[in-house]
């Protein structure tokens, strides 16, 4: 099945990893009240009864709502939630630190190489806010972590971050040294990456049985070498967010202080600059809008 970016309707509000407190709970929600903090993430809701609705891949519905997208989003003073999906936080939240957690953990999750052996590594393409927050959850799940990015700052990012292995993308030979200094090479990569160079990149850095997930979405397509593909039974996926236990589980992570964005505070009156700022690289981390 090929599908396109699909494209909003305009106009609308933008902005997917919204938290704050629930100030009217609507007719038939269950589950919360007044008072309680609640996380609106990109997973707005799904039909509930699909085949992947039915087997927890919600993500994967195709009758879903995307918040900031298809239904208006986090970028305002009040957004309206669904409950089923809203994310639970703990009492007492810090609210700026937990917003950009939203976005879940799947990135990492799964991508533990065969079967799931702590001490491997795992390759992360890209160290922007996404990026940042899977080296930590790679930590936190006990992986080790090589790291690529073409700015500087987003290496010392990724080293403060708790990578062992950083690398400029944009050596000739930063595949091939991302496999000598992980012994033999990654047994996962992660693409956050919104570059097609990028997505071919990384899958030099594999060790053979293994797989690379796309994460970032760049337009266009990328070449992929059969012969290596094939001899070396790599698996190519994409992964857009995770269901809603994901949900919960990056939120745990985020209370115990596992892991923690990079966050810098602004306001919506700014948000033209933050926008200007993300296009120019020039963003470490998350920009967080406070009210
Ligand atoms: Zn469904």
């Amino acid at each position: 099945m090929a599908i396109g970016p699909v494209k909003p309707m305009l106009p609308f509000i933008p902005g997917h990893e919204g938290a704050g407190i629930v100030t009217a709970v609507g007719p038939g929600a269950t589950g919360l009240k007044e008072g309680d903090p609640v996380g609106v993430a990109w997973l707005h809701d799904a039909c509930g009864e699909c085949e992947y609705c039915g087997t927890g891949w919600d993500s994967l519905c195709l009758a879903q709502h995307n918040t900031g997208y298809s239904v208006n989003g986090s970028f305002a003073e009040y957004v309206i939630g669904s409950a089923p999906y809203v994310a639970r936080l703990p009492d007492k939240p810090d609210f700026m630190a937990l917003a950009p957690i939203l976005r879940g953990r799947h990135d990492v999750q799964g991508h533990q190489g065969n079967g799931g052996q702590t001490r491997e590594w795992i390759a992360i393409s890209g160290v922007g806010g996404l990026g940042q927050l899977a080296i930590q959850y790679a930590k936190a799940m006990g992986l080790h972590v090589a790291a690529l990015d073409v700015t500087e700052g987003k290496l010392d990012l990724a080293r403060a971050s708790g990578a062992e292995v950083t690398m400029n993308a944009r050596l000739p030979d930063a595949a091939a040294q991302i496999v000598r200094q992980t012994g033999g090479g990654a047994h996962g990569a992660l693409v956050t990456a919104v570059s097609p160079a990028a997505f071919r990149q990384a899958i030099y850095m594999l060790r053979r049985r293994d797989t690379i997930a796309l994460v970032g979405l760049p337009p266009g397509d990328f070449q992929t070498p059969i012969f290596d593909v094939v001899l070396g039974r790599i698996t190519i996926r994409g992964s857009i967010v995770g269901g809603r236990q994901d949900l919960a589980e990056a939120v745990w992570f985020a209370a115990e202080g596992s892991v923690c964005a990079q966050i810098h505070q602004t306001t919506l009156e700014d948000i033209n600059h933050v926008f200007c700022d993300l296009k120019a690289a020039k963003v470490d981390g998350r920009m967080v809008i406070a009210f």
